[in-house]
């Protein structure tokens, strides 16, 4: 059984994922240091993974984009989250969620952003994490946005993790956001913890009162 719960941050690309990743390790970082138990979390870009691995199965020259070999994939992602004893903390970063056997993952945070004028802007204008230009246009750019107006991975997360509480949709819009969205996911981590380790000291107490 995992120390730290894993959590999957997800959205449509743009949406902020790798920026809230990024904060929220930086905040248990620091916040760990006050902490009875330090809560290691881990970043699991997927983009990263595939792009290092070559997880590349074709090229959709259409959206302009990698197609992934989910299986090689998955088989890579099992063995980075069961390595060492396993205790789990990994931050799992990727706008696809439901490909993820459903016991890998605590919590499904979906990130969303609301404001079209934003997001469009985002997907033209902004940088990704290796500084690179977004540059959407044409099909890819109109299916992300529109994946983004109608909620597309927020409806895939609450189909794959069916059981309540587990998926979240957090607004992503501004700055602030990003913050209180760290602040949120980090007082949640905690909590999974703390229960966490009450749990197991009742099944030890219940296993050693047997005859
Ligand atoms: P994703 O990982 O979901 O593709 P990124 O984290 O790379 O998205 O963010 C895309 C761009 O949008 C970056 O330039 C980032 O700084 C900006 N951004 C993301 N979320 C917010 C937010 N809540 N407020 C302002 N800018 C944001």
């Amino acid at each position: 059984m995992r120390k730290f719960p894993n959590i999957i941050i997800t959205g449509t690309p743009g949406v902020g994922k790798t920026t809230t990743a990024t904060q929220l390790i930086e905040l248990a970082e620091t916040e760990s240091a006050s902490f009875s138990e330090k809560i290691p979390l881990k970043h699991l870009s997927i983009n990263k993974i595939a792009k290092q691995h070559n997880f590349y199965e074709s090229y959709d020259s259409e959206l302009q984009t990698h197609v992934i070999d989910e299986e090689k994939l998955l088989d890579h992602i099992e063995d980075v989250i069961a390595d060492g004893a396993g205790d789990g903390g990994w931050v799992i970063d990727w706008h696809v969620c439901d490909v993820f056997p459903e016991r890998w993952v605590d919590l499904v945070v979906v990130l969303r952003c609301e404001d079209t004028q934003v997001f469009y802007e985002r997907l033209t204008t902004s940088k990704n994490a290796d500084g690179e230009s977004r540059g959407y246009e044409g099909k890819k750019l109109e299916e992300n946005v529109d994946a983004e107006i109608f909620g597309t991975v927020a409806e895939e997360a609450r189909e794959a993790w069916p059981e309540q509480g587990q998926v979240v949709e957090l607004k992503s819009v501004q700055a602030e956001d990003v913050e209180e969205n760290c602040e949120r996911i980090w007082e949640w981590c905690k909590q999974w913890v703390k229960n966490n380790a009450e749990k197991q000291s009742g099944e030890e107490e219940g296993d050693g009162g047997g005859d």
